[in-house]
Formats: C-alpha cells, sequence, structure tokens
C-alpha cells in the first residue's frame, strides 16, 4: 500500500521528497513547473541528480507529477491546440529527466466542438506526442477522470476508454481515478452499491489493470453535480465509508493514492494516519483538522 500527497516544490523538485516524507508519504504527487504559466524553465542535470538523491533518501515510492491546468488536448483554436501539445510535450520531457513515471493530465475541453470531436482530437494529439518522443516509454501518460463540468471530456470512465482505443500506442497509457471528480460526474461511490457499480463500470469500459493511480479527495459539491470541489477526507458529501473501501478493496488498495485535499501539509499527516488505520480495520473518528492549503 502506498499513501502520500500532493506536495510543494516550492525552491525547486529536490525539495519535494523530504517534504512527503516529514508528512508520512510513502508516494507523492508535484507540479514539476509553476502550473499557471506556459513558461517553465528546464530541468538542469543537477537539478534531476538531486531530485533522484532526495528521492531514494526519502525512501519515496510512486511519484506522479500533475500537468498544467492550462493544457486543452481538445482545444478548438490550433494555436492553443499546439501550444498544449507543446507544452505537455515538455512535462513529459521534465518527468523523463526527473524519473518521474507517472505523468497525469486531464484530457481536455472540446468547447462547442461536441464530445466525439473532442475524444477525436486528444487522440490526435496524443498519438502526436507519442511519436514526438518514441524514446520516453519510462514515463506512463495518466489520463485522470474529471467531474464534468463545461465541455471537459472524460468524466464518464467510457469517455476515456474511447480516447484509450484511439491511441496507437495503449500500452504507453494510464488511468488515474480522482474520487471527487468520480462522484460529482455521477458515480455513487458513498453507497457500498454505487461503489461496487462505479469500479464495475470501469473495469468494462477502461480496464482495472490500466488503474495507476488514486486521487482521494472527498466532496464540497453534493452527488452528480458536475463540479470540482474537493473537500477534507471524510468531511464531505462522499463521507469517511468510501475512504475506508478505498483502502481495503483488493481492486484498489495496492494503486498509490495521493491526497489533494485542503488539509494542508500537517493535516495530509492526520489523514494518513487515519487512512492508515482504516485500512487495518480499526474504525477512528475522523482528525480534527482546519483548512489550511488551496485543494486542486
Ligand atoms: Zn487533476
Ligand atoms: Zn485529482
Amino acid at each position: 500500500m502506498e499513501l502520500g500527497a500532493h506536495v510543494s516544490t516550492a525552491g525547486g523538485p529536490p525539495l519535494a521528497p523530504a517534504r512527503g516524507r516529514d508528512i508520512g508519504c510513502d508516494c507523492i504527487q508535484i507540479f514539476t513547473r509553476n502550473q499557471r504559466t506556459w513558461k517553465a524553465k528546464p530541468v538542469t542535470t543537477e537539478e534531476a541528480d538531486a531530485f533522484r538523491a532526495a528521492r531514494t533518501k526519502a525512501g519515496i515510492g510512486a511519484v506522479m507529477s500533475h500537468a498544467s491546468y492550462l493544457i486543452n488536448l481538445a482545444a478548438k483554436d490550433p494555436d492553443k491546440r499546439e501550444k498544449s501539445l507543446r507544452a505537455l510535450g515538455e512535462e513529459l520531457e521534465r518527468c523523463h529527466l526527473l524519473g518521474i513515471e507517472l505523468l497525469n493530465f486531464h484530457p481536455g475541453a472540446h468547447m462547442e466542438r461536441g464530445l466525439e470531436a473532442g475524444i477525436g482530437a486528444i487522440a490526435d494529439a496524443l498519438n502526436t506526442l507519442c511519436r514526438l518522443h518514441p524514446e520516453k516509454t519510462g514515463v506512463t501518460l495518466v489520463l485522470e477522470n474529471v467531474a464534468g463540468q463545461g465541455s471537459t471530456v472524460g468524466a464518464d470512465f467510457g469517455e476515456l476508454a474511447a480516447i484509450l482505443e484511439r491511441v496507437e500506442r495503449p500500452e504507453r497509457f494510464g488511468v488515474c481515478v480522482d474520487t471527487a471528480h468520480a462522484f460529482a460526474a455521477g458515480y455513487a461511490l458513498h453507497t457500498e452499491a454505487g461503489w461496487d457499480e462505479m469500479w464495475r463500470h470501469f473495469d468494462e469500459t477502461v480496464g482495472l489493470s490500466r488503474l495507476v493511480g488514486l486521487h482521494l479527495n472527498d466532496s464540497k459539491v453534493p452527488h452528480a453535480s458536475r463540479k470540482d470541489r474537493h473537500a477534507l477526507i471524510g468531511r464531505g458529501e462522499i463521507g469517511p465509508a468510501a475512504f475506508r473501501r478505498i483502502v481495503t478493496d483488493p481492486r484498489t488498495r495496492d494503486i498509490p493514492m495521493f491526497l489533494e485535499t485542503p488539509a494542508g501539509p500537517d493535516g495530509w499527516r492526520l489523514e494518513l494516519e487515519w487512512l492508515r488505520a482504516a485500512a487495518a480495520g480499526e474504525d477512528r473518528p475522523l482528525p480534527e483538522i482546519g483548512e489550511t492549503g488551496v485543494a486542486l
């Protein structure tokens, strides 16, 4: 079992592994760049070496990078699409240099062009990306399910499967399921029957063998609201039972899990402790945490 959180890379990626270890992370998610701007500094050899050494020293297992939110592979404007493809290529390059094996990104938003056109545009862009970077196969390209806000593609697992059916190199891809996004998209994971139904549908469409990461977030917004608002574990509309299930269900318990809740580092430490206790079958009360961080 690997439990972790999205930790800060302030001061550079080499500082992230120790930050994760300090709060009890087995695995970490990071941004390899400032994700609010298009411009990114290239990774230097020194920085890459320092990151690998820091990761080994801190004993961090899986590392996932979350790509910039500005990227939209299905953008209507060809310039924006081109810019997005270039930016995702740079994200891939940085992961390759840093030795990060999982690159997570949101599939895109089709604007008013329709779902089919969106799925096609995303698959085309991913095929171009794979052709431009044939040697970077050590980095799995990870599609994240989304809440379904606006015209975003990937709220339904069937949409992720449709993208994966059209990629030329399916072996280079994986999927990360965000619990808050799935709940907002209409999967009723707050109930036991809904939880089972969600994974049955995932297996039938994407396939459980493609599940490479989980984002653990409760939701501030109700079921099927198609909005993306992360809450503290167990304190939102999903509630604690789903998170007890996620750390014990054989379908999910061995997949690296990353918190993206608004708890902030001190709160994540407590959420990780609660999740580990839940994995051990202990029925602890939820930790008392003030919201300090900005949820992703
Ligand atoms: Zn995300
Ligand atoms: Zn997420």
